[in-house]
């Protein structure tokens, strides 16, 4: 069991498969990318594998998935086939855009959790922010999503004069199935009224 200094458990292991993504949003990676590291300096799949039955040994019985972007990594079917054989709850933090590839490889690996980066319900300003047209392939997979049943999470970045403005729309989707987090992006946040601020979150059970 993993124990720490406050005696809290920790059952939960988040893994990032790569720091590569297929978005380029303004306020993570610059316009032309970033310098990739030699791929020496990441795990294998069978370290990655590994690691994972380690942590479990250990208590761990949940594990996130996330990147960069995790669902370009070239082994990613294999790898999640190979997690999905630990007695652990797998979830995916996603930009959505490849999951039409995976529907069907995450509901066999027994995936409930997709947690989808959306930063705007406007198709217009979602390519804006990302720098790329994805928008529409995106709104797809989560309307898809949902119809197979997957427990879908939108994780918002809320930005000064660029999408502050959508609060209340989200606000309002969440009260359909989607559980909406909004995280402010700090740097900008501190121009909104220049002290401390948190992330928060908009719950859908609000529903009536
Ligand atoms: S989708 Fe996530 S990892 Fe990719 S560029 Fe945007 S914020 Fe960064």
């Amino acid at each position: 069991m993993l124990i720490d200094q406050h005696a809290r458990k920790h059952t939960y292991l988040r893994i990032s498969l790569t720091e590569r993504c297929n978005l380029r949003c303004t306020y993570c990676m610059p316009e032309e990318g970033i310098q990739l590291r030699d791929k020496k300096e990441f795990m294998s799949q069978e370290e990655t594998i590994q690691l994972a039955k380690t942590f479990v040994d250990l208590g761990v019985t949940k594990i996130r998935l996330t990147g960069g972007e995790p669902l370009i990594k070239k082994n990613f079917r294999e790898l999640l086939q190979e997690l999905a054989k630990l007695p652990v709850e797998i979830s995916i933090t996603t930009n959505g855009i490849l999951l039409d590839v995976y529907f069907d490889d995450l509901k066999d690996a027994g995936v409930k959790g997709l947690n989808i980066s959306l930063d705007s319900l406007i198709e217009e300003k979602v390519n804006r922010i990302s720098r790329r047209n994805y928008f529409s392939r995106i709104q797809k997979n989560i309307d898809e999503a949902l119809k197979r049943g997957f427990n879908v999470k939108l994780n918002c970045v809320l930005m000064k004069d660029e999408n502050d403005d959508e609060i209340l729309d989200f606000i309002e989707l969440s009260k359909e199935k989607i559980l909406v987090f909004v995280s402010l992006n700090l740097c900008l946040l501190m121009e909104i009224n220049g002290i401390g601020l948190k992330p928060y979150l908009i719950n859908p059970f609000l529903k009536k």
